[in-house]
């Protein structure tokens, strides 16, 4: 039951695991938490609730990345993007799927789920954000 996971980053990669994209809102003030926190930094209550969010938002910035981390270094250049879900939060991601010319802040993205890879590293499954075609 997702009412009965703890409101952390492992809770949160587990559901995303799943293909669901899950905060917490803090049910004193009605903040969201994406990734979860157990805690509000608001109103420090501790009260959550899990709620999904509908994964599609704009693009407020991004960064192309040309000088990776190791592991990541022979899909350089990349972008990450810092998206403002359509619920106010916002969540940084790798963005696919589009040309570095065609890259514009304010750009409708979605976000999609990739299994674990089969090499060692990431083991987590994770997310990535796609433009959404007009
Ligand atoms: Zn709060």
């Amino acid at each position: 039951m997702i009412s009965e996971l703890p409101f952390t980053i492992d809770s949160f990669y587990k559901l995303v695991g799943e293909g669901k994209l899950m905060g917490a809102r803090c049910k004193s003030c009605g903040r969201f938490l994406v990734p979860p926190r157990p805690v509000c930094p608001d109103c420090y209550g501790s009260d959550m609730e899990w709620v999904e969010l509908k994964g599609e938002g704009v693009v407020e910035s991004y960064t192309i990345i040309h000088i990776a981390p190791p592991q990541f270094a022979q899909e350089a250049p990349y972008v990450v993007a810092l998206v403002r879900l359509d619920e106010g939060v916002r969540l940084p991601g790798r963005l696919v799927g589009v040309k570095q010319e065609e890259l514009k802040v304010g750009m409708r993205v979605k976000v999609e789920f990739v299994g674990p890879s089969t090499d060692a590293w990431p083991a987590w499954p994770t997310y990535r954000f796609r433009p959404i075609s007009p």
